[in-house]
């Protein structure tokens, strides 16, 4: 039977995505090697390799030695001069970058201010401008990008790009951020939650490289859960998945952001902890508080500071931290009840902290989940890039998909 054109070309492009994957994972290799781990035909190995260097996605790097006879084998690589991939973490208040070969190793990084305004398109804008002049002296300059990632604390449209709801970065609401990019860089623009892009970076460099199934708990200002299912990140069907700060742990309890009542981010965030420290404070004689001795001045307490009186050892500021730890323990169980994860991974600005809410979090994921569901949690080791490097991945997914470059 004579192959169409169609399938013709999709056997090509599926040759072309193995050959990508066994260097992607193995290389620099040999063409023998690509062959032995892509089970592809000699042939198309050959084709595949010339047609991948002549498209400047692949390099020759050298030779090596291989075979019983010691015949000199031409080498294959990514090309890190071209197809590269810029993954943008919007923050409300810093904005970090990565440049990312084809292989996610990070070429350079940088952080900025996020420039201060009430229009998200000018705010957009302003980070192009910048990363296209932080671009400038690759060679080709932006033209050498693969693709651009903006990675946002809020739910995403991913199909349009729109970020649809930013409840700690208003000025993103409903903003078209995948047009606007798409048209500055002439490239094509993932938009994703910034806490789908961190578990994605955990699932490419991090724990869940060796998990299929990942929650990655998010505490700063909010709360969040970045969800990993069968190898994937999980959205929802209105990409809103993963709001474990407003599961309610307190039925009437506090007041929360969103205007509900008793829900666990009003008790495990960065501003409630401040909040009920200082309420605590109000209620007892303030005395020898050693948060009130650092921030000197009740509205000036911070989550940071009552993390910092309980590394100087203040045991009331140690005790809120520990009730911290219960309540993140309560969310989590309801978590790990539903998704039954390999492992958790805890990050944000609150990394530094977790010691502090460990014994009482696992005590209560021990006590209240289900006992098969229990799972181990660690501190990401992804550091501060982790959600800039993870909107980079979300590009590369793409490319090893077969839907850019290939
Ligand atoms: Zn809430």
């Amino acid at each position: 039977m004579k192959m169409n054109e169609g399938s013709h070309q999709s056997m090509r492009r599926a040759n072309l995505l193995k050959v990508l994957q066994a260097v992607r994972q193995n290389g620099p290799l040999s063409r023998p090697e690509i062959q032995r781990i892509s089970e592809l035909s000699w042939g198309s190995v050959m084709n595949c390799c010339e047609e991948l260097c002549k498209r400047e996605i692949l390099t020759t790097t050298g030779q090596s030695i291989s075979g019983r006879v010691g015949r000199r084998s031409t080498m294959f690589d990514f090309s890190t001069r071209s197809h590269l991939v810029l993954g943008i973490d919007l923050g409300s208040v810093n904005t970090r970058l990565v440049l990312t070969d084809l292989r996610g190793n990070v070429l350079r990084k940088t952080v900025l201010a996020t420039p201060s305004n009430n229009d998200g398109k000018f705010i957009v804008n302003e980070v192009c401008c910048f990363a296209d002049q932080w671009l400038s002296d690759l060679p080709g300059e932006s033209s050498r990008l693969a693709g651009v990632s903006f990675a946002v604390p809020g739910s995403v449209d991913v199909e349009t790009g729109i970020c649809l709801l930013a409840p700690h970065f208003v000025a993103l609401k409903n903003l078209p951020l995948k047009a606007q990019v798409e048209q500055f860089f002439g490239q094509p623009c993932v938009v994703e939650h910034s806490l789908t892009c961190l578990a994605n970076a955990e699932k490419w460099f991090g724990a869940g490289r060796s998990a299929q199934n990942l929650l990655c708990l998010s505490m700063g200002a909010g709360l969040g859960l970045g969800i990993i299912v069968n190898g994937r990140p999980y959205r929802g069907s209105k990409h809103n998945a993963g709001q474990i700060g407003h599961i309610p742990v307190v039925p009437g309890g506090r007041l929360c952001a969103c205007g509900r009542k008793g829900c666990l981010e009003a008790y495990a965030s960065a501003s409630a902890i401040g909040d009920i420290a200082r309420e605590q404070l109000r209620r007892t004689k303030p005395g020898d508080s050693g948060v009130l001795a650092l921030a000197r001045r009740m509205e000036d307490i911070t989550g940071e500071i009552v993390t910092q009186a309980a590394a100087n050892g203040d045991k009331a500021a140690m005790l809120l931290l520990e009730e911290v730890g219960y309540y993140l323990g309560l969310g989590l169980t309801a978590s790990v009840n539903l998704f039954n994860p390999e492992r958790i991974t805890f990050s944000g600005g609150f990394s530094h902290a977790f010691e502090f809410f460990r014994p009482k979090l696992e005590e209560t994921l021990k006590q209240c989940a289900w006992p098969p569901c229990v799972c181990p949690i660690e501190v990401s080791k992804l550091g501060d890039e982790g959600v800039a490097l993870g909107a980079a991945t979300l590009v590369l997914d793409r490319v090893y998909e077969g839907q850019l470059l290939v």
